[in-house]
């Protein structure tokens, strides 16, 4: 993600610095809020063990009750129509699961809409709504390893969220249409999910607009079908997701699907009322996707791309194949994001304290793509970084572990995640460094990995002992010491 202050050259952040730490960053959901009614768990079945229902969350220390336990979802199939009138929608969202025990009953995260029904393996199921919690009991009990599908529809208008300081997240309305940008916690507000990066899964949308309007989604076009006035656009990504990452856009866009000059697929689309046009968002992107595979290795899915909508959607958002930006695209915006792209979607976090692996790499990206591009090197940015006095509060924060509350904080997530990388640069050398960052990616792929899993990798790799390193500049509230080369 970058947030509209983050929106500038790396140097230009860093002149700005003190304008960067705002005082509480972290979107708070709604649901996390929510007290969630206690209730007692339906009587075993006979013949078939002790059936339980799933946790109502997946133990994620900031958000204990993200995601869900009990089940892992393997496949999201979403069906809407768009209600421009209102910006409102009527949809069935179809999801693929396998029980991970044995199951009385599971929670699904959703907010807002009405359900108009509940469905497991096609036979109506028992449900009720507790916060953002959907609780789902179906007819009978899911035994551990089975596979099911659960089926909601629903309409409604949904519920943008709004953080003082992320903006607007979920459903976004624009001028023409809507998008959708879900860090962390935002796809609850348009469809039923496993809401936690550790439980990923595959995706599938068909999507139905009034004629003039187009709908642009993660993953690929698989053609269109109209309906009288309607029509119904289909997209979908056979590579894991995270729920975050899901994206819709719909309104008034130019598209081109076409190939980045190294060959990798590239579908982008434009929303004409914003300065700039389509074949300059193709360009940008196929050059940095290009960059970027030179370093960090193959691009993990198969298409890359952009959405640049209208600036009321607010803040960039990496949002997986194609980040989506607002107002307009910059090569160092949308190095960032589609950094992103190897660090954060397809390595995905465990959990959410792991967030500098996502925002201090796609940090760290920028600034190599300055030092191979003509730019300041990556040791100038570090130092200017690295200047804030010793007593500064900033250094307070703990980049492996923030705190939810400075969990997209510019400052300590960002720059000293980016500056961890430095040091650790410093430390190994160029050659193991970028071995690292490489065979991290690849290592990793369409998975899910926490600190200690990097801090082990590099020790692999390097075959130095970095615990120190780490310690003193992810999990040490102070300034940690000049990085020197180790012996
Ligand atoms: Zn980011």
């Amino acid at each position: 993600m970058t947030k509209p202050a983050a929106r500038r050259t790396a140097a230009a952040a860093l002149m700005l610095a003190p304008a960067l730490a705002p005082a509480c960053a972290a979107a708070q959901p709604a649901h996390d809020r929510a007290a969630r009614a206690s209730w007692s768990a339906p009587a075993a079945r006979p013949g078939h063990g002790a059936f339980r229902p799933g946790a109502s969350g997946l133990g994620d220390p900031y958000y204990p009750s993200a995601g869900n336990g009990g089940y892992d979802v393997s496949h999201y199939d979403i069906a809407l129509t768009y209600r421009p009138r209102d910006h409102g929608l009527a949809a069935t969202t179809r999801i693929t699961a396998t029980a991970t025990q044995d199951l009385s009953a599971f929670d699904l995260d959703f907010a807002g809409n009405r359900i108009g029904s509940v469905t497991v393996d096609g036979a109506s199921a028992a449900y009720r709504r507790s916060g953002q919690e959907l609780v789902v009991t179906p007819k009978k009990g899911l035994p551990k390893g089975a596979a099911f599908t659960v089926a909601v529809t629903y309409a409604g208008r949904p519920q943008t969220s709004k953080d003082p300081d992320l903006g607007r997240t979920g459903w976004i309305p624009t001028r023409d249409g809507v998008a959708t940008l879900s860090q962390p916690f935002g796809s609850a507000t348009w469809f039923p999910l496993n809401d936690h990066p550790a439980d990923k899964a595959t995706f599938a949308y068909r999507i139905t607009v009034p004629k003039g309007l187009a709908v642009v989604a993660n993953g690929e076009p698989g053609g269109t079908e109209r309906h009288g006035s309607a029509t119904t656009f289909r997209w979908s990504s056979d590579r894991p997701m995270a729920g975050y990452l899901a994206m819709i856009a719909i309104g008034r866009f130019a598209v081109l699907d076409g190939h980045t000059p190294g060959g990798v697929r590239s579908v982008s689309a434009y929303d004409p009322a914003v300065p700039g046009d389509v074949k300059g968002l193709q360009r940008i992107t196929g050059e940095v996707t290009d960059w970027a595979r030179g370093l960090f290795g193959p691009y993990p899915f198969a298409s890359t791309g952009g959405v640049v909508d209208d600036e009321s959607v607010g803040y960039a958002l990496e949002t997986q194949n194609r980040p989506t930006y607002p107002g307009g695209v910059t090569r160092v915006l949308a190095v960032h994001e589609l950094a992103h792209q190897w660090f954060g979607d397809s390595v995905s976090i465990r959990q959410w304290k792991d967030i500098w692996l996502n925002e201090g790499f796609a940090t760290y990206a920028e600034w190599l793509w300055h030092e191979r591009h003509g730019g300041a090197s990556a040791a100038y940015t570090f130092r200017q970084a690295y200047e804030r006095v010793p007593g500064d509060p900033v250094w307070k924060i703990r980049p492996a572990d923030p705190g939810r509350a400075h969990l997209f904080d510019y400052f300590p997530v960002y720059l000293r995640g980016a500056m961890t990388l430095h040091a650790l640069r410093t430390a190994v050398g160029d050659r193991a460094f970028f071995a690292i960052l490489r065979g991290w990616a690849g290592q990793h792929a369409y998975g899910n990995a926490g600190t200690a899993d990097f801090v082990r990798y590099a020790e692999q790799v390097s075959g130095k002992r970095l615990g120190g390193l780490f310690q003193a500049w992810l999990s040490t509230p102070a300034k940690p010491p000049m990085p020197a080369r180790l012996g």
